[in-house]
């Protein structure tokens, strides 16, 4: 028997609309025996066929639809039509005449639900985060090298997502050789380091990559602040925008080596750029009346992994942004970001204001900010908009 999964009649509708997602307790039965990651044919309760989808059986997302069309089965051919696709997507966006790294595919976004691919230069990393992707891994594997026969293909699945889905982290090289690490990359025209075996996620936050030459324009005599800023790609880029002073807060001292790295690598005035390794928090709190800033950027980690936690992450949230008023000059500038999908951009600007309030301050907010274009949203995924930001003035 062909493994097929049947619907509850009450809880076909978001499969209807297309979302890519099916959630165990909209299945009312299987049929045959899939494994882990198998594909399955998905049914109406009425008998009609809707999809097929990889299926998860560890975890509270079922299922996960790769194709729509029963015409369209799951092949290395599926794969290498989805990727042309996502790259002509890319292809659109002239800001990559200055860079050679971005999101080529953006999971569920790009209709290749659970895969991750960003592109460094000539290395593609991949990130298989449900059973279904990681079934699939061999078709990926043949499409990429049919499609990009001069990439390596290296594999970042070291996420703790992984474990919903029953599976085992899994890192390294899946064809070709990859360049000494770390290794460079050109964003916007400047070089930065990026170490695709070590780093966080594959490597590098390329979602950051308008928000950054933003800051870099606004930067030109200002004393910027960059809290948690990672391998100092804001910083880096206020650097080179003829900032007065930089510096760059994070916990991780390696990231900071990197930081600091970035600085030569442009050549790029050092004297005028500090990397300190210190709890955010703790720092903001430290540097009130000592230390004052005309640019701040508030880039934190996502605060916010269940629905459950967003009343504590917004009060965190509400903390760092309160404090970080606290340094700003009259007139200041903050950038400030939440990468959480799970926190409304309604509800971060209320946080925001919030600060503002609680700060004593008033605030304007001048732009929205988000994620590049390269981090695309399918229509009827709204999951997929997850980094928001504000660039705001602060009185
Ligand atoms: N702004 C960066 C990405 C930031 S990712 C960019 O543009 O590339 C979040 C960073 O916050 C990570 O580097 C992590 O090491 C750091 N971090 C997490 N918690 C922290 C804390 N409490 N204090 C300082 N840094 C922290």
């Amino acid at each position: 028997m062909k493994p097929a999964l049947y619907l509850h009649p009450k809880r076909e509708k978001s499969l209807f609309r297309r979302h890519p997602w099916l959630f165990s307790n909209a299945v009312e039965r299987v049929e045959g025996s899939p494994a882990r990651g198998d594909i399955v044919s998905i049914y109406s309760s009425a008998g009609q066929w809707l999809a097929y989808a990889g299926y998860s059986p560890d975890s509270q997302i079922r299922a996960r639809v790769w194709s729509f069309d029963k015409r369209t089965p799951v092949t290395t051919e599926f794969f290498i039509e989805k990727l042309q696709q996502a790259q002509a997507g890319r292809a659109l966006l002239s800001e990559f005449s200055q860079t050679n790294s971005y999101r080529l595919v953006a999971g569920e976004n790009d209709g290749l639900p659970g895969v991750t691919i960003d592109r460094y230069a000539d290395v593609l990393v991949i990130q298989l985060l449900s059973a279904g992707a990681d079934w699939c891994r061999s078709m990926l594997l043949e499409a990429l090298t049919t499609l990009y026969p001069n990439c390596c293909v290296y594999e970042r699945s070291d996420v703790d997502v992984r474990k919903k889905e029953g599976l085992e982290p899994v890192t390294g090289l899946l064809a070709g050789t990859l360049p000494p690490q770390p290794m460079v990359i050109e964003e916007n025209g400047l070089k930065l380091w990026v170490d695709i075996i070590t780093g966080h996620k594959t490597g590098y936050y390329l979602d950051q990559r308008n928000n950054r030459q933003l800051v870099g324009q606004l930067a030109r005599g200002r004393r910027v602040l960059n809290c948690f800023s990672y391998t100092g790609g804001f910083g880096t880029y206020a650097l080179a925008g003829q900032a007065a002073s930089v510096m760059n807060l994070d916990v991780s001292q390696n990231a900071l080596d990197i930081a600091a790295a970035n600085v030569s690598l442009n050549q790029l005035d050092d004297t005028r750029i500090q990397h300190i390794k210190i709890d955010v928090f703790q720092a903001l709190r430290d540097y009130q009346g000592e230390l004052n800033f005309d640019l701040i950027v508030l880039d934190p980690p996502k605060f916010v992994d269940s629905k459950a936690h967003l009343k504590r992450a917004s009060r965190g949230y509400q903390d760092i942004n309160r404090l970080a008023m606290g340094l700003l000059e009259p007139g200041g500038l903050l950038a400030t970001f939440s990468c959480s999908g799970l926190m409304p951009k309604e509800l971060f600007q209320k946080i925001v204001a919030d600060a503002a309030l609680d700060a004593g301050r008033q605030i304007q907010f001048i732009k929205a900010l988000e994620q590049a274009e390269d981090h695309p949203v399918a229509g009827p995924y709204p999951e997929g908009f997850y980094l928001k930001g504000f660039l705001c003035r602060v009185f």
